[in-house]
């Protein structure tokens, strides 16, 4: 069936989308200038209005699935054996034509995926330092056989490979970065791919893979799937996966590691990064107006879309009627409404489920009288206002709400040793805050939570590729951190040489 997208994301009745209306006379060979924001939204103001684009993609149906994922596996032997120094280049080419058409994609970033103009921007930089990052890191590890040592008479290597067709599946909340991020890995790592974009945002993927195939990926390597879970279901079940990544919730992300251990020939690995029930510590020496400010960007900045935003916030006793105070008060500056305006900070939650999900939260949390601060926002469209809710025990937190509602929980200075515990026994381990100025209480709690990624007096959200590798443990996946250095070697196999010489 053809699906219409979720192209009224932006508060409009008709969205024109941007299609090949990428102005070249207007940006130079770097691309926009990033730092230029009031320029930057002018252009993309402009590649928007111009836009006359219907969304409309098709669906896969269930039979394509296995056309698709055969045509990838006949793409294998070709493309895993293309010289790493060309799928490199294939990759380098694909950032350079990202920041070229990042006016394109921001505003399609904007348009489909309800993104503000700050965090459409960042994620473009973020897909095109994916494709970078992989590059160079597929360089290094496979070019070369790495020559392993012996006894005389005896030369040994170690080389990675491909495994064969790597299934990658989506989220909606990074459309274009972790679409690309997932792709450009496997690819650089030798696999064939048969990607499935979340069901939402199917025209910034379907954009995505032109621009790859462009770059010089052969579409015989890279393959598009769109549909929603049924397909994603029927991807991971076929006879000819080899391996899957997936981002999105914990509970797909089981659901795919049920269907793989079902499955007869090959064990199939699967790279999960999922969700996290987020915590942030704030003691009675932390910067109260810093706390105040990281605690918004963590929570409602992205509408709270991000796996990493903060969920549960602890402050110490002492301090915490005044950083509520200020939270809220910071809270209140926000403004919520059209993506498309770029002095909007809080954009519209994804879909009208995902609204209807959220409200009835905001609703049950409101009846328990647990109301902090509850924002304002547009009446029609998906916009979820901001919400602070109090609650006396961090367990009455046990799922992830993925959007712009805090929780806050107080805790006594001899009670950190429970906060710690009562983090451990939620089972995520994904993201970490702490504002300190303690050394050591920093330490101690650094030491005691398998978080994935911890961050010290400053925002927990928007790991930066190749600096903050980014993933979590237990309920929050299985890792190896994207964007991270062990991140390609767990795409491939690895196979040694021995020649008696
Ligand atoms: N990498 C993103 C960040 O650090 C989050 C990714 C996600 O939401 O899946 O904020």
């Amino acid at each position: 069936a053809d699906i219409i997208g979720n192209a009224d994301n932006a508060g409009h009745t008709t969205i024109p989308l941007p299609r090949d209306l990428f102005q070249p006379e207007r940006v130079n060979s770097r691309g926009i200038e990033f730092g230029e924001r009031a320029a930057l939204n002018r252009l993309v103001a402009d590649v928007a209005t111009k836009q006359t684009l219907t969304l409309t993609v098709k669906h896969s149906a269930p039979e394509d699935v296995d056309r698709i994922v055969s045509l990838a596996r006949d793409g294998f032997p070709s493309w895993s054996r293309t010289p790493a120094a060309m799928r490199a280049a294939a990759l380098e080419r694909a950032a350079d034509l990202l920041e070229q058409r990042s006016a394109h994609f921001i505003a399609l970033l904007q348009r489909e995926g309800g993104k503000t103009l700050d965090d459409s921007v960042s994620e473009v930089r973020e897909a095109a330092d994916f494709c970078r990052y992989y590059a160079a890191q597929g360089r290094k590890l496979f070019d070369n056989a790495q020559p392993m040592p012996g006894p005389t008479g005896e030369r040994n290597t170690l080389r990675l490979r491909g495994r064969g067709v790597f299934a990658a599946i989506s989220p909606w909340n990074f459309p274009l970065a972790i679409f690309t991020g997932q792709i450009t890995a496997a690819l650089m790592a030798g696999n064939t791919v048969a990607a499935k974009p979340a069901e939402q945002t199917p025209q910034i993927a379907a954009e995505a893979v032109r621009l790859l195939h462009e770059a010089g990926i052969p579409e015989t390597a890279l393959h598009l799937i769109q549909g929603d879970g049924p397909i994603g279901a029927a991807l991971v079940a076929h006879r000819d996966i080899a391996g899957v990544v997936f981002t999105g919730s914990t509970v797909v992300a089981r659901s795919i590691n049920r269907s793989l251990a079902a499955k007869d020939g090959p064990i199939v690995p699967l790279i999960a990064e999922t969700g996290g029930i987020n915590a942030m510590i704030a003691d009675a020496t932390a910067l109260p107006e810093q706390v105040a400010d990281d605690v918004v960007t963590s929570a409602f900045r992205s509408a709270g879309q991000r796996c990493s935003a903060l969920r549960l916030l602890f402050v110490q006793d002492d301090v915490a009627d005044r950083m509520i105070e200020m939270i809220a008060g910071a809270a209140r500056e926000l403004r919520i409404g059209d993506p498309s305006d770029p002095a909007t900070h809080v954009g519209p939650v994804i879909d009208r489920e995902a609204k209807q999900q959220l409200d009835a939260h905001i609703a049950r949390m409101t009846r328990e009288g647990r109301v902090r601060f509850a924002g304002q926002a547009p009446a029609s469209g998906n916009f979820v206002a901001p919400h602070i809710f109090e609650l006396a025990d961090a367990r009455q937190l046990s799922e992830e709400v993925f959007g712009p509602i805090l929780h806050v929980v107080r805790y006594r200075a001899s009670g950190l040793d429970a906060v710690l515990q009562a983090i451990d026994d939620s089972g995520y381990g994904l993201t970490l805050g702490i504002h300190s100025r303690i050394d050591d209480t920093i330490e101690v709690i650094v030491d005691r939570l398998q978080v994935g990624n911890v961050y010290v007096n400053r925002n927990m959200i928007g790991a930066v590729v190749g600096v903050q590798p980014f993933g979590g443990h237990g309920l929050s996946g299985t890792g190896p951190k994207a964007g991270g250095p062990n991140y390609l070697t767990r795409f491939a196999t690895e196979q040694t040489v021995t020649v008696n010489t």
